[in-house]
């Protein structure tokens, strides 16, 4: 069959030996630090996780200009864990989760957050609060053999000079072993897939101009600039 348009081309993300990884989904888990729980109204729980899901074209290297996206006036920073599968996979159990990971990276779950918190109030999907243009900046991915396997460090976002978020990735409710384990009860893992392990207390708004830079220890910054708005 002839395609009636040229596709576009996958989402390749840059690693940090040189590389490129293809990108083929990108899941995201929900409240998993319990002061970002509570900062949402809600009350931590050891419920099991639960995700949502953005394109694979939401993700952009660091160094973008992100557009200010339309339709909000509350556009949010949540800095994140990011897990590269390398291995795929379904019904993976906690003990195997490890072997499934290619490397980790660190990520921004850009929220446009009075649209997911009106959704949220309705009872609706949140995908226009979450899945939309360049809402998912990622540093360069890290693989396994020169990081280990990452159970702590630090995790900071910056906007300007001001610190915003600051905690240890000890802190997540559900470690990355076991969010592999869920997930892959859910979804047949494929290699390439991404997940955004959730964020720390902290999130907060930006604007046009403000520069975010969020580190985990042992791993490459994301910075991005944001931009004008996108539709002017
Ligand atoms: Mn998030």
């Amino acid at each position: 069959m002839t395609p009636i348009f040229t596709p576009p081309p996958p989402t390749i993300a840059a690693t940090s030996d040189g590389r490129g990884f293809p990108v083929r989904r990108v899941f995201c888990v929900g409240r998993n630090y319990a002061d970002h729980a509570r900062e949402m109204g809600k009350d931590p729980t050891r419920d099991p996780p639960f995700f949502f899901t953005k394109w694979a074209e939401t993700v952009v290297p660091s160094g973008t200009v992100i557009d200010y996206p339309p339709e909000t006036g509350n556009f949010h920073h949540e800095a994140e864990l990011v897990v590269a599968i390398g291995t795929g996979g379904h019904n993976i159990a906690v003990a195997d989760a490890n072997s499934h990971i290619w490397g980790y990276a660190t990520g921004l779950d850009m929220t446009r957050r009075d649209l997911q918190l009106t959704a949220r109030e309705q009872g609706r999907p949140w995908s226009t609060g979450k899945n939309f243009e360049q809402a998912s900046p990622l540093g360069l991915i890290h693989p396994v053999s020169e990081t280990g396997y990452l159970t702590e460090g630090a995790i900071r976002l910056t906007v300007g000079e001001q610190t915003r978020q600051e905690a240890d990735i000890a802190d997540l409710i559900w470690p990355v072993a076991d969010v592999i384990a869920f997930l892959s009860r859910l979804y047949t893992l494929e290699p390439g897939d991404l997940i955004y392990t959730g964020t720390p207390a902290g999130v907060g708004a930006v604007v046009p101009g403000d520069v975010i830079r969020l580190s985990i220890e042992g791993l490459s910054d994301t910075v991005v600039t944001v931009g004008p708005p996108r539709h002017g």
